[in-house]
């Protein structure tokens, strides 16, 4: 066999290497290569046409028999590595998740790794396999039927009868809860993994005749709520969309409507649509552990063609559901911000909810944008995206203002539900009348005690978790830092501890101030701990659940707490903004937003948005119970536009404000953005490496270069963070600096672009 000079790219931050391998090996085949340190998987990238002169060390194996990922999906790969400046085999993890990382390791032992060298006869086949695959012409099911044995040995359990609630325990009850959250079924594992349900209890419910346990691969056919597939008599302005949405090609549509506007049956229809030529459907939503009511009804209307990435799941799950996406078999897959790059063939829609989401982003290298991703992938597969929201982007609104994407509007809710009275409670008269600052006004209390009178739900709002924010010395005026990041630390009643928010340092409180050894220290500012605590005082009776991410660390019990509050058992909702997405309070029809502003002070030009976004959205939950409801928000500064636009639900109104404000300070959506960061261990460290790259781009023509400042927070676990910011007009400028001062791969500065978080 011959071997030629290869260009190998491993999953790690180096440059592509060069070794020897079979002559035809075709780009995209994993291979398995020895490095100084141990061994390594990488990926070829194809021939090196000018290797290096040095003496080049042939590859140790093939993992792959031809390459798993469908052409379109490399089109894609390709153009994200160069977009975000990383390397293909950095995204690869993102595509297939355990397969495709040494996991496959567990199969090469059971002898499907093949060595071309070794075993020429059965590579051959195989790779014949592969291209008839490739062609559309075979499924995978031969190659990969040893998974499927595998996958079989998935246990299902499901709930078969409704439990007299006196008759079972609380972990009983906890799992019984599960499973109807999840629509009837979940995997035994998944009970275990994400709610503490072990064996026995499973095996009590069972001899209770309460659950039934299957085993299955078939991993979401059972996830059916029975009912649900209700076909809806669309309205004119959904028949409208739907009609809109060209199906043979390309287009970028922005599906706009309030919440409850029956955006989701349009997405459904489209979808029914394509899967009846024969494509497929990509479905991207924020939040997977949120959605179970919409995999119900994705379920309910396809039974057994929903394949869904759950980050819940454990890896013989997951790979079980990219076997089924290999195979074919699902021809809808749902998940989160990774599966845009799920290794989908033939894709004839892309859905992405709640387009607007900052979770679409990634915070972590590789730093993709999973919308914008979506769109790039639509136009490779030549099909229509469909970007939902009731809030768009500033960056969607105005694309389709300009006529970029096409508006589709919904302007009413079918269910006939009314968008809740808002009732603005201003705080500086409050203060005024109180001489004190106020936490809790009067109509608020008011409103809190009509509602738990008449037996309804108040959920109250407050972004800061914790006891109080910050402790401070009143004698000398110093607050107590963590002593390894640039942030205070916040008091946490129940644990008595100072906590870090960022790194997770803790401490017992001190006794005396460090800096001046006087006893007065002061907590100042409270947050949702406090809350808690002094709305139990006021309201001695009530039923208080709150719920912040220092409540639901634990996996599930978010799940678990908002079916609590779905089936009535709790009075107030007290917690942070992960309450106000989508879920549904039938007896919710009262929302207190305690302080409105908190998140204006925020020194990121998009602090506005968000805060109009978050008050949009918590005031949508008030309108979905069946009485009308009432939101009384609390603010210093009510005429604020991001409070005075959401105040009248006006998407619109400050939309065209906001994107002046944009347009006066070149910001985008009329500039591209690029946060180049880095990090040392003093400021000065971590600014030089900053500096020498901005020499480098200084030659790039139409750059605006902002910086090296401190980062916002300007120390994270005793690394010292700088900034480095980039205008263009366009993103081609971004480009062009990417080209012309290229980033080292694992070198000292790091891209972000399209940066969301300025934070730290
Ligand atoms: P969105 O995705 O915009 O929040 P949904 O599609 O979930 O809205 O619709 C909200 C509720 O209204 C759902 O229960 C849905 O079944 C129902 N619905 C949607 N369209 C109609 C319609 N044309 N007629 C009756 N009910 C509808
Ligand atoms: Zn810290």
């Amino acid at each position: 066999m011959n071997l030629v000079p290869t260009r190998i790219e491993l999953a790690r931050p180096l440059p592509p290497l060069t070794y020897l391998a079979p002559e035809g090996l075709p780009a995209g085949v994993r291979v398995r290569v020895k490095l100084r340190n141990g061994a390594a998987v990488g990926l070829v990238l194809g021939l090196d046409p000018s290797p290096p002169e040095v003496k080049l060390r042939p590859i140790e194996s093939i993992v792959d028999p031809f390459p798993l990922l469908p052409p379109k999906l490399w089109e894609l790969l390709a153009f994200a590595a160069d977009y975000y400046a990383v390397g293909v085999a950095h995204l690869l993890p993102l595509c297939l998740p355990q397969v495709l990382v040494p996991d496959w390791e567990i199969e090469a032992d059971q002898g499907l790794r093949l060595s071309a060298m070794r075993d020429q006869g059965r590579w051959r086949e195989l790779a014949e396999l592969g291209q008839a695959w490739h062609r559309g012409e075979e499924t995978l099911r031969g190659l990969l039927h040893r998974r499927d044995r595998r996958g079989a040995g998935l246990t299902e359990v499901r709930r078969t009868e409704l439990p007299n609630p006196m008759k079972v325990t609380t972990t009983q009850a906890k799992a019984l809860l599960a499973l109807e959250e999840a629509g009837g079924a979940l995997l035994e594992s998944e009970l275990r993994d994400s709610f503490g349900v072990g064996a026995a209890v499973l095996k009590t419910l069972e001899s209770k005749g309460l659950i039934q346990r299957t085993r299955r691969l078939d991993l979401l056919s059972q996830r059916r709520e029975e009912g649900l597939d209700h076909r809806v008599i669309l309205n004119e302005e959904q028949l409208a969309a739907i009609a809109a949405v060209d199906t043979s090609r390309f287009g970028v549509h922005l599906l706009y409507g309030v919440t409850g506007s029956g955006k989701t049956e349009v997405y459904l229809e489209v979808a029914e649509r394509v899967l009846k030529q024969g494509k497929r459907v990509l479905w991207l939503v924020p939040e997977i552990g949120l959605t179970p009511r919409l995999l119900a009804r994705l379920e309910a209307r396809f039974p057994g063609r929903v394949a869904v990435g759950h980050a819940g799941l454990n890896a013989t799950e997951k790979q079980a559901d990219v076997v089924r996406l290999l195979q074919d078999e699902a021809p809808i897959f749902v998940g989160v911000r990774n599966a845009v790059l799920a290794p989908l063939r033939n894709i004839g829609l892309i859905v992405v909810d709640e387009e607007q989401e900052g979770s679409y982003k990634s915070e972590e290298h590789p730093r993709i944008h999973a919308r914008d991703l979506a769109i790039k992938r639509a136009q490779i597969e030549n099909c229509p995206v469909l970007l939902g929201s009731a809030t768009p982007s500033q960056e969607s609104w105005h694309a389709a203002q300009q006529g970029r994407y096409k508006l589709l509007k919904l302007t009413q809710r079918p269910v006939g539900i009314n968008l809740p009275e808002v009732q603005v409670v201003d705080l500086r008269d409050a203060y005024r009348e109180a001489r004190k600052r106020v936490v809790f006004s009067k109509p608020l209390l008011a409103g809190i005690s009509e509602s738990l009178e008449r037996g309804e739900q108040a959920m109250l709002l407050l972004n800061r978790r914790g006891f109080e924010n910050f402790w401070m010395c009143r004698a000398c005026g110093k607050p107590l830092d963590c002593p390894h990041c640039a942030v205070s630390l916040t008091y946490h009643k129940s644990s008595y501890r100072l906590r870090c928010h960022l790194c997770g340092f803790e401490a017992v409180p001190p006794e005396v101030c460090p800096h001046c050894a006087a006893a007065h220290l002061r907590g100042v500012g409270e947050g949702t701990e406090q809350i808690e605590d002094q709305l139990q005082a006021l309201f001695p009776k009530a039923r208080i659940l709150r719920l912040d991410r220092d409540t639901t660390s634990r996996k599930g019990s978010l799940e678990a707490g908002l079916l609590a509050a779905e089936h009535g058992q709790v009075d107030i909702l007290v917690g942070t903004q992960m309450l106000a997405k989508g879920h549904n309070f039938p007896k919710l029809t009262l929302v207190g937003i305690l302080n409105a502003d908190q998140g204006l002070r925020i020194p990121d030009f998009r602090a506005a948005e968000r805060t109009f976004q978050l008050l949009t959205q918590v005031a949508g939950r008030a309108g979905r119970a069946q009485r009308p409801g009432r939101v009384i928000l609390q603010t210093y500064s009510p005429d604020h536009p991001a409070i005075a636009f959401a105040i009248r639900q006006d998407f619109e109104g400050f939309a065209e404000q906001e994107l002046k404000y944009r347009e006066a300070l070149a910001y985008p959506p009329f500039t591209a953005l690029a946060l180049y960061r880095s990090e040392g261990e003093t400021l000065d460290e971590a600014k030089r490496v900053l500096d020498a790259h901005k020499a480098r781009l200084a030659v790039v023509p139409g750059l605006r270069l902002l910086g090296p400042l401190e980062a916002p927070v300007s120390k994270v676990r005793d690394r010292y963070r700088m900034h480095l910011l980039v205008k263009a007009r366009q993103r081609s400028g971004i480009s062009s600096a990417l080209a012309t001062a290229p980033l080292e791969p694992g070198g000292p500065v790091a891209l972000d672009r399209d940066p969301l978080q300025f934070g730290n």
